[in-house]
């Protein structure tokens, strides 16, 4: 391994996304976030760290795994497989996955180096067309800021399109290294009141408004704000109005509404997290048209879905 290389921790790389850019883009996800938002879709993304993911369907109770585990970190309780995730937090092994023959106990997550998740890059260059590239999410792709800044400098020296979505809780420090590097920059916003945020995200959101500003000012290609619309949280027309507003203060006049979905249900009990978002609903057309209309009378460019021009 090349000395100067940089080791980094994702949880999985997809291709052939259109919607995260322009063109046809690799993803890829990193693991770590700061925000624990109720209604994410890849929890297997919140841990800086590989974690067990375990599929109760698959398993057959023949206990290998909990043989296995130097550290006991397995158990049986009232028939069920229990682990105790705050031993396998520090985990390095990972025997128990090694000794699992159905599949019920996978690795989530695991390390690269810089040159290996390049050589993964360009293996799929063919695919993207004229316009494609990379996106990096997540979890959150500068939480690992050495990493992210590595990995984009070696894409953008290449030649290769540079895109990254970010939820912005993260010192600023942690950004700058990347912005050199960057082409397009998905800015995630969730809820514009302090408190209200820190009820369903786990963090006020005084460094993301902070942080908004700030690369609104500096970053010198495409800006997008995102935010995922959760109904009774951040869909009424006084939280829009405000929403406007702080667009409007940036400078920034783009944004890409995403209505909550349900399909990363399955994920929480993969990593033993309790699914919040069960009594939510999808948010209606008709109340996204509506949000929709109050940002285009302030002259924000609203995209819902996968509407986005690239
Ligand atoms: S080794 Fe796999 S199949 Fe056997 S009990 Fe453990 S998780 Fe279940
Ligand atoms: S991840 Fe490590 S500590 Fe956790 S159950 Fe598997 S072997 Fe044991």
């Amino acid at each position: 391994m090349d000395s100067a290389e940089l080791t980094g921790t994702l949880f999985d790389i997809q291709g052939f996304s259109v919607h995260d850019g322009p063109g046809c883009r690799t993803l890829i996800f990193f693991k770590g976030c700061p925000l624990s938002c109720h209604w994410c879709s890849n929890p297997e993304g919140k841990n800086p760290f590989p974690e067990p993911l375990y599929r109760q369907q698959k398993c057959t109770f023949d206990m290998l795994c909990m043989d296995a585990c130097g550290h006991k970190a397995i158990s049986l309780e009232k028939e069920n497989l229990t682990i105790d995730r705050e031993v396998c937090n520090s985990c390095k092994t990972f025997d128990c996955t090694s000794a699992c023959c159905t599949g019920a106990l996978q690795k989530g997550g695991y390390t690269i180096t810089t040159g290996e998740l390049h050589r993964l890059i360009e293996r799929d260059r063919q695919y993207w067309g004229s316009r494609g590239g990379i996106t990096l999410t997540g979890g959150e792709p500068f939480f690992q800021p050495e990493f992210a800044a590595a990995i984009l400098k070696r894409c953008h020296d290449a030649y290769v399109h540079t895109a990254a979505e970010t939820c912005g809780d993260i010192p600023v420090s942690w950004l700058q290294p990347s912005l050199p590097y960057l082409d397009w920059l998905f800015f995630d916003l969730k809820q514009m009141d302090p408190a209200r945020h820190k009820e369903w995200t786990g963090h006020t959101n005084q460094q993301i408004l902070a942080n908004a500003r700030w690369l609104a000012s500096r970053f010198e290609s495409r800006m997008v704000y995102r935010m995922t619309v959760v109904p009774g949280y951040n869909d009424y027309p006084e939280h829009t109005r405000q929403l406007a507003s702080f667009l409007l203060s940036t400078g920034r006049k783009e944004i890409n509404l995403l209505p909550l979905h349900h399909l990363g249900r399955e994920k929480y009990a993969l990593t033993g997290h309790s699914y919040y978002t069960e009594v939510l609903t999808t948010p209606a057309m008709d109340s996204l048209q509506g949000m929709k209309e109050i940002l285009e009378a302030e002259g924000i460019s609203c995209y819902l879905g996968s509407e986005t021009p690239f």
